[in-house]
């Protein structure tokens, strides 16, 4: 499905060379502007369906930082998937939708108070156009700015979360952690714990605040499939978030990352789990807590930038009848 693009020029630097937004076209790997699938790289919103946006914040993780420089991993390993659709689907997401990548946040590491701020001031310009946002952090704090910012267009939204850790233990009021921001998100009413799900938990948290949680063990007895007949009977169709710690992967799949766990679940796993979210309402995705250091072979960042990119199929999936622009 992969094709030549039209004339030379556009087969490098695709990220500011390509003529349309719509397609996948082969580019060496190794060279090239490096935007995330090789999207073009825009601030322009109009017509936009999905903005990929980096954000390399990692002042909230509690043990090994570094997930700053996970958004540039992610985009430098997506150079070799985006020559090709992901195989698993019949159709190209980069066709159905005009998938874009905005670049990162900026905001000022030395005024670390003002930053969530700065990141959903970002955000709420991106999701008032219409299009969906597709985080790539930074550490998992990231998506509570994200989450205000949706909050204010969508309402409460049902949140669908893979991570060893429940991120929902109980914290102050203004805190900055990765490991508290869902125990903030339910507080505040941006996700509706009764309509969400957290999955791959294997780190010890007595209140659950109103998430259902199937933790590793429940998701190795059972599987993939039972756990998506649950997270399908939870969400329904509903407007959903859909966020992915990589440190949902077991360290053997995903050692680029801050706080690892092990015991935790393959890449096949999570392509599997995230495959079989196609058809939910999903109005943002990210996928967070890339710690390139820490990596071997890229290793993790692989994984993040496909569970990026099906996490697009995902999503392009309810849109069978767009029309592939030309
Ligand atoms: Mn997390
Ligand atoms: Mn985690």
């Amino acid at each position: 499905m992969s094709q030549q693009p039209k004339d030379a020029a556009e087969s490098l630097d695709q990220a500011f060379t390509r003529t349309s937004p719509y397609g996948s076209h082969a580019e060496p790997t190794y060279s090239g502007a490096l935007s995330f699938l090789r999207r073009r790289y825009t601030k322009e919103l109009e017509g936009v369906d999905v903005a990929v946006i980096g954000v390399p914040y990692d002042l909230a993780t509690t043990n090994r930082s570094g997930a700053r420089l996970g958004p540039r991993a992610i985009r430098a390993a997506s150079a070799s998937l985006a020559w090709c659709p992901p195989y698993a689907w019949d159709f190209d997401p980069c066709e159905r939708l005009n998938v874009i990548d905005w670049g990162d946040v900026y905001f000022d590491s030395g005024r670390p108070h003002l930053v969530p701020d700065q990141i959903t001031d970002a955000y709420r310009k991106i999701i008032a156009s219409g299009t969906v946002p597709l985080t790539l952090g930074g550490d998992h704090f990231v998506s509570y700015p994200v989450l205000r910012a949706l909050h204010e267009t969508h309402g409460p939204l049902a949140l669908v979360h893979f991570d060893a850790h429940s991120d929902t233990w109980e914290d102050s009021d203004g805190r900055i952690d990765h490991g508290t921001m869902f125990f903030h998100a339910a507080k505040q009413g941006l996700v509706d714990p009764a309509r969400s799900i957290q999955v791959g938990m294997r780190t010890h948290n007595a209140d659950t605040h109103g998430y259902q949680v199937l933790d590793a063990r429940w998701l190795h007895a059972h599987g993939v499939d039972a756990c998506l007949a649950e997270i399908r009977k939870r969400v329904g169709a509903d407007k959903c978030y859909v966020s992915f710690d990589i440190d949902f992967l077991d360290p053997a799949f995903a050692p680029g990352t801050g706080t690892p766990v092990v015991g935790g679940f393959s890449t096949h796993d999570a392509l599997q789990l995230v495959r079989g979210l196609a058809g939910l309402q999903i109005v943002g995705m990210d996928v967070v807590e890339v710690a390139p250091a820490y990596d071997h072979s890229e290793i993790t960042a692989f994984a993040a930038a496909s569970i990026a990119q099906e996490l697009l199929a995902a999503h392009a999936s309810r849109f069978p009848d767009r029309p592939r622009a030309g």
